[in-house]
């Protein structure tokens, strides 16, 4: 079986599968205003009763040593916080009050219609941080029925079960509601195998609770690489496999599972020859995890001695302890994107300058570096109306919409530059595709500093202003922009597609967004070639930074600092501490002379081996 390796590592276990049980609308209308008021007061109990769980969960976190719970303590609170805020959120109190007041429904069917509204808006949007935070408004929604009684006190069969609470507890649920089966099926099954947990999808509360002494991985129909589930499993280093689809249903409790989470393959029952191929690859993908994680505190440097930074793309302020527990050496990318769309309405100055501000604190005096508003195209703001284009990616979007609606952006660099006396921070402006865009977000640069002087408010006057190299006009004329700005970051992302006329959203045309497209490749040279030349820091952010057979290629090209998502920097380090300049301009020089992608990467992957 086949699905989305999402936490790296092959755990051997008996399934164990975890049914959610659903509450249904009852239909029910209210007959009077006794009724009405009856169902409001149910509501606001089942509201207090449900923030008072959470407080609970929240000490029992802090208290454990260790931590039962499969995420580690800071993590697992950030979340329960937010379910807090969501659960006492006004707006989603008026909207459920709103439909027992006046669509005269009694509270569990209020909060059925409400949350699953939300869930349905928040599932569709296209980025997949924020369409997996759909699960936390299921798991706010499932705690509210519990407390009106539309839902049997233990909704899920892993809640009371002794796999979510320390020591001894009842026994484990199935989905019929019957004890786990301890005798063993047709297959034998060691009774000290752990167990690897099959399901739809888990709730956040579910995997935040968790003994993970016990349960060796996930397999999980749905679920994408940010749902919750796949988070809490990466931070633990627990192996998972997401998105396996129904094809999960032919696993019956007690079956020998063996997952790969690097993969995404699952094998059901194997035989023994092949468990014992598995076991090897486990015992030696362990040795290699423990070789990377020796590396956390070496600098990458190539035997030859060229220092290479590694910094992590992050998008909130929680992430920055991940990012160190990898090694990174500060961020090179965060998207300011995230703490637009969590809100109901513009950020004001004020809170954008508390959430940089804490981000500068957290950085612990390594450097950060601050993207602008990179909104439209695959990135919509619900509360920001954008006409519909045919071609958004090619739209409005970006410094684009910031040049136009000066505010925002305003706003947003004053935000940052206020923060800039708490840290090493660094502005980056997305997608600029001409000097004239460049100058005119620099004479806005301008106009905030000015701003703040006039209002003597400090910030670090030397700020460094640069700018994505994303869209292939830039990088032609990465001689020009280099100039001009402070920085160079190439967003591989975006230049691949820009560049090869695909779509990345598109998977009939995405394999042509390839990296290793010789024009991508040429690109990302001359801007490399061009910011040295000027003398400017140049960095690549785009998801080629986190791809090990690119990491000897850019360092050919000379890149010195790479930007990535965090858990991929031992891997990049690794090869990194092993290789030295000459191998690496070796590799660049023969790359270079291939003319097809499949080639390159054949050739890279040769290398690799
Ligand atoms: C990129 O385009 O490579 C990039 C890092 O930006 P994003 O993925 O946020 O568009
Ligand atoms: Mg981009």
């Amino acid at each position: 079986m086949k699905g989305i390796g999402v936490s790296p590592g092959i755990s051997i276990g008996r399934a164990l599968r975890v049914v959610r049980q659903k509450a249904a609308t009852t239909g029910i209308l209210l007959s009077d205003d006794e009724a009405v008021r009856e169902e409001v007061g149910r509501y606001k109990d089942a509201v207090n009763h449900s923030v008072k769980d959470i407080r609970t969960l929240i000490t029992i976190q802090e208290g454990s040593t260790p931590p039962i719970g499969s995420v580690l303590p800071g993590a697992a609170a950030d979340i329960l916080e937010a379910h807090i805020e969501m659960l006492t959120d006004p707006q989603l109190e008026s909207d459920i009050l709103e439909q027992i007041r006046v669509g005269k429904k009694n509270a569990s069917d209020a909060v059925l219609e409400v949350t699953g509204r939300l869930v349905e808006t928040f599932r569709n949007m296209e980025d997949p941080y924020l369409s997996a935070r759909a699960a936390d408004i299921e798991d706010i929604a499932q705690r509210l029925l519990k407390h009106l009684g539309a839902l049997p006190p233990q909704a899920s069969s892993l809640e009371g079960s002794s796999l979510v609470t320390p020591g001894e507890g009842p026994a484990l649920v199935t989905p019929g509601g019957g004890p786990v089966p301890t005798t063993p099926g047709e297959h034998s099954v060691p009774a000290d195998l752990p167990f690897i947990i099959v399901a739809d999808d888990l709730s956040p509360s579910d995997t935040i609770m968790m003994d993970l002494r016990r349960i060796a991985g996930f397999a999980l129909q749905a679920g994408g690489s940010t749902s919750h589930a796949a988070i809490v499993a990466r931070l633990r280093g627990i192996p998972a496999v997401v998105g396996c689809g129904t094809s999960l249903d032919k696993v019956a409790d007690n079956d020998i599972l063996v997952l790969d989470g690097a993969t995404g393959q699952l094998w059901v029952n194997p035989g023994d020859n092949q468990l014992m191929e598995l076991r090897r690859k486990k015992t030696a993908l362990a040795e290699n995890a423990l070789l990377l994680a020796s590396l956390k505190d070496v600098p990458a440097r190539t035997v030859d001695g060229r220092r290479i930074r590694l910094l992590a793309n992050i998008s909130r302020v929680g992430d920055m302890k991940d990012a160190f527990q990898h090694g990174a050496e500060g961020v090179g990318l965060f998207r300011t994107e995230f703490l637009f769309m969590e809100k109901n309405s513009f950020p004001t100055e004020e809170e954008q300058f508390l959430a940089y501000r804490d981000l500068a604190r957290a950085s612990q005096g390594t450097p950060v570096t601050i993207r602008t508003l990179d909104i439209g195209g695959d990135k919509p703001l619900p509360y920001f109306p954008m006409p519909k284009e045919q071609n958004p990616f090619l739209g409005h979007r970006a410094i684009r919409i910031s040049l136009d609606k000066k505010d925002i952006f305003l706003t947003q660099l004053k935000a940052i530059l206020r923060a800039s006396s708490f840290g090493r921070l660094k502005i980056l402006v997305p997608m600029v595709s001409s000097m004239q865009e460049l100058r005119a977000a620099k004479e806005l640069f301008t106009t905030a500093k000015d701003e703040l002087l006039q209002k003597d408010i400090s910030f670090d006057r030397d700020i460094p202003f640069g700018i994505m190299i994303e869209v292939p006009s830039a990088a032609v004329i990465a001689d020009l922009m280099a100039r001009e700005a402070d920085f160079f970051s190439i967003g591989t992302n975006d230049l691949c597609q820009y560049t090869m006329a695909a779509d990345r959203m598109n998977d009939k045309v995405s394999h042509l967004c390839d990296p290793y497209h010789p024009a991508v490749l040429r690109l990302i040279h001359f801007v490399i070639q061009q910011a040295q030349l000027n003398n400017i820091p140049v960095s690549l952010c785009g998801e080629m930074a986190a791809d090990p057979l690119a990491t000897l290629l850019l360092t050919g090209m000379g890149l010195e600092e790479f930007s990535m998502n965090a858990p991929s920097i031992p891997t990049i380090k690794h090869i990194i501490v092993n290789s030295s300049m000459d191998k690496a301009r070796q590799v660049l020089r023969q790359v270079m002379e291939f003319d097809d992608p499949s080639e390159i990467t054949q050739y890279l992957q040769d290398i690799n081996a």
